[in-house]
């Protein structure tokens, strides 16, 4: 059905980010076509409004908001339009989801080479942020496997890009936020895998030193290494938590492929233990999420994770861990939740973390969740990635620690670019612009501000993070 294409009262809406701590009043717009996106430039030209194009809104930050703008919401422009199971290549719309994507392609023998942690995110998302997955230490971001895109410019310009045709665009559409125009259509190739499963192994790391130690050194000799930090805890422990490192299976090691790899051996249980609804999951865990409850459940979840063991896990399974429970950001209450996710070079993490941790402890404010990953440096333009590791903060957001909290995430982001760090645009909520300037580069942003001028020389696409960031 084709979008009602008014500045009327019944497209205005309040949107909001995945953590719900931001909130931006817009136009929106859910689009069915290309063409439609093309009247949306002419009535935000005629009206003086700027665009934002959004996916499933699942960035944590003001990525796809623009209050007081229009945004384009593509979730509707979903469908495959070409799947090769011989080739593992396929073309989508790009508001096809990750979770859209592997159900197409696992029952034929092949599996997205990066996803992200929830399997909610489009493809047109996934690719403006350049995900990365648990395995980015071996395979780099998304836009490394994208064999060729279609974008429409704010000029009217449609173009085709690949990583020799239209190159410029190719590094910097792919990671540039949606400020240089819209994918219309995104080729990708997938993985081949010979099984529905993973060999997953897990060791108990004691403090910040050995934890960065395991994810260095077991990354060389597996498919995927993601570590559990307990970032409620100090002292000598500081950086304690649980190391998974992942194998792909093959030849016969699994003795019934075509059946692990079909997507009733993959789909996460709608209920727990076959009888509770996971939907209300998450009305439980809020007793638990603040100071003490968490210290509870991390110090719980450490005890239970003392035993080196090995197990098989689904691939939905080991990657979608946060999509088990529904809503589980709403446990956070009314104020919301608010990513902080930091890139350090191998040689300066474990000083720099030492320091932002102790300083979230000493201050009362905790992160309630730590997740590390290993990175590797990748040649995008607005690239997050580092020869190190990201660690991954969530912190609850409060009427009572909005504003301790934002000035500590602007002492951390101190501490990162201290330590030669980065920031990822997908996550963080504060990083100014000054920040940016230090860790991209001048060069960099004058690049991104020149191709900006030749795709949208009237400014038409802008978000709110375009503003805090570029603006
Ligand atoms: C639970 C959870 C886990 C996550 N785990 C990871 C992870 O492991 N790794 C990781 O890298 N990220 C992760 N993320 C972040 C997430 O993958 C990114 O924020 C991603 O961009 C969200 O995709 P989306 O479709 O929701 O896009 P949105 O949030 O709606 O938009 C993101 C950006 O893409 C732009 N955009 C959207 N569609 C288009 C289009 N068609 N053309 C041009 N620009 C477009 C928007 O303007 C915006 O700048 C996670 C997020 C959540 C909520």
């Amino acid at each position: 059905m084709e979008a009602n294409i008014s500045l009327s009262l019944k497209n205005f809406t309040q949107l909001e980010n995945f953590g719900h701590s931001l909130r931006a009043p817009s136009y929106c717009f859910r689009l069915t076509c290309v063409e439609e996106v093309d009247k949306i430039f002419r009535l935000a030209r005629e009206n003086g409004l700027t665009v934002t194009v959004r996916g499933a809104g699942r960035s944590y930050n003001d990525a796809s908001l623009n209050g007081g703008g229009i945004v384009l919401d593509m979730s509707a422009m979903n469908q495959i339009l070409e799947w090769d199971p011989a080739t593992g290549v396929v073309r989508c719309e790009p508001g096809v989801t990750i979770e859209k994507l592997w159900h197409q392609v696992e029952p034929d023998g092949w599996w997205p080479p990066v996803v992200s942690g929830t399997m909610k995110t489009t493809l047109g998302g996934c690719l403006s942020t350049n995900v990365h997955g648990k395995n980015n230490f071996k395979m780099g971001p998304i836009g490394e496997h994208v064999v060729e895109f279609t974008a429409l410019l704010p000029t009217g310009e449609e173009i085709t890009c690949t990583p020799k045709k239209n190159a410029d665009l190719f590094y910097s559409m792919i990671s540039g936020l949606g400020m240089l125009g819209v994918f219309t259509s995104i080729t990708l190739q997938m993985k081949h895998v010979e099984s529905g499963l993973l060999e997953v192994h897990a060791w108990p790391v004691h403090d910040l030193h050995e934890h960065l130690f395991l994810l260095l050194d077991k990354a060389p000799n597996y498919d995927y290494v993601v570590g559990w930090l307990d970032t409620m805890n100090g002292g000598k422990s500081l950086g304690r938590g649980q190391i998974h490192a992942a194998n792909y299976l093959h030849g016969n090691e699994d003795p019934n492929p075509q059946k692990t790899m079909q997507l009733n051996s993959q789909i996460l249980p709608p209920r727990i233990f076959g009888v509770f609804p996971k939907s209300n999951l998450y009305l439980f865990m809020r007793p638990f999420v603040n100071n003490l409850g968490w210290w509870g459940v991390n110090t719980a979840k450490y005890v239970a994770s003392l035993r080196k063991h090995t197990f098989r896990q689904s691939h939905a399974a080991f990657h979608f861990l946060l999509d088990y429970v529904p809503n589980w950001e709403l446990s956070a209450g009314r104020g919301g939740l608010i990513q902080y996710q930091s890139f350090l070079p191998k040689e300066t993490a474990e000083y720099a973390w030492r320091e932002m941790l102790t300083m979230s402890l000493r201050r009362g404010i905790p992160s309630y969740l730590g997740v590390t990953k290993r990175h590797r440096p990748d040649k995008f333009l607005l690239t997050h990635a580092v020869d190190g590791f990201s660690l991954a903060m969530d912190f609850k957001v409060t009427n009572k620690n909005r504003s301790t909290l934002s000035k500590m995430l602007q002492d951390f982001d101190r501490v990162v670019l201290n330590a030669g760090g980065r920031f990822y645009f997908a996550k963080n909520s504060e990083t100014s612009a000054e920040a940016a300037r230090t860790f991209l580069g001048t060069e960099t942003i004058t690049k991104f501000k020149e191709l900006k001028k030749r795709c949208d020389p009237n400014h038409l696409l802008e978000s709110d993070l375009y503003r805090r960031v570029f603006g």
